[in-house]
């Protein structure tokens, strides 16, 4: 069953043009349909600039939604307006930031850090909420005496695992990791991509997952959607992905992974041009303007959702 769903969802947002100042629309998310099942990890992947953090910002309503729907766990997202609600949903989904620099407050103690949560948004003991601190801390592989410090004195991968525990401690039914690692050292990198599969595997908890990074999005996910210019353009189980792209876009990407071919020469589809920008947006196929094999009605039209299997869909005019 579905945890969080999105129904045809848009978000736009104004910006300012540089130095005329003229003011445009970005159109970020384009009728985003999506759906992600308790226990999965669903990623995200798609080049920078292409919408996946808007679209994880709208879900958690960080982002005013321009028309659709976004379900979760059943309820309406975008209709949840009072104090009481907006804390529920805030309990059940948790987010993990890219810059574990920036989300952890410098004056507070990571005990405090931890703690704060669950003072705020439960009616626990302070022994209840210290047990929970305690759990989590070492859930993620750090020392309880860590609660004594501050953030200045951990490494990046240590404090990326703080900001984890500290998305764990109100017990979240959804964690959106919005390029958890691509701020971290490659070293470590492995690390907190390892704690996040040891988390997912063990406490069957619900990821959105969002990268840029192929193989971190190949280790890590169930399912993988490909998204371009706001939309997605392709879904499925991971390995399907990856050993059967269906969408031009979706073959080009993984091809940027550079691989020995047979005659161990590395292989890679070289796109045309440059990402259009979201405030110009390509009529017909968006992808039409990059795409080796674009046909002149992809100009003009639209392609509709085909379904290969129940778990493998595209939009694209190659398949019939
Ligand atoms: Fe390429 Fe046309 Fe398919 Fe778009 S619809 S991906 S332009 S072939």
């Amino acid at each position: 069953m579905s945890l969080l769903e999105t129904d045809e969802l848009y978000v736009e947002y104004k910006t300012q043009k540089g130095l005329t100042g003229r003011e445009e629309i970005v159109r970020a998310v384009n009728g985003v349909n999506l759906d992600i099942r308790r226990g999965e990890v669903l990623s995200i992947a798609g080049e920078s600039g292409c919408g996946k953090s808007t679209l994880a910002k709208a879900i958690m309503k960080l982002t005013e939604v321009k028309s659709g729907e976004i379900f979760f766990g059943g309820k309406n997202v975008i209709t949840l307006k009072s104090k009481n609600e907006l804390q529920d949903f805030y309990k059940k989904i948790q987010m993990i930031f890219q810059n574990p620099y920036s989300s952890l407050n410098p004056k507070m103690k990571i005990g405090q850090i931890l703690s704060e949560p669950l003072e705020i948004n439960t009616n626990y003991s302070k022994k209840e909420i210290e047990r929970i601190v305690e759990e989590k801390i070492s859930q993620v592989g750090l020392d309880k005496s860590a609660l004594n410090l501050y953030p200045h004195e951990f490494s990046g991968g240590q404090r990326q695992r703080i900001a984890i525990a500290r998305a764990l401690v109100l017990e979240p039914e959804l964690i959106i990791a919005d390029e958890p690692v691509s701020a971290l050292d490659v070293s470590i990198q492995a690390q907190i991509i390892n704690l996040i599969k040891y988390l997912k595997d063990n406490f069957n908890l619900t990821f959105l997952f969002i990268s840029h990074d192929l193989s971190v999005i190949r280790y890590i996910s169930d399912r993988i959607a490909v998204m371009y210019l706001g939309e997605i353009v392709e879904l499925g189980l991971t390995e399907e992905i990856f050993q059967n792209p269906k969408h031009p876009y979706t073959a080009a990407l993984l091809s940027s992974v550079p691989q020995l071919n047979q005659e161990n020469k590395i292989t890679q589809i070289k796109l045309n041009g440059e990402l259009p920008s979201p405030q110009n947006l390509p009529q017909g196929c968006k992808f039409h303007t990059r795409c080796p094999y674009a046909m002149d009605k992809c100009k003009t039209q639209v392609p509709e959702e085909k379904i290969f299997s129940d778990f493998h869909t595209c939009k694209c005019f190659l398949y019939p």
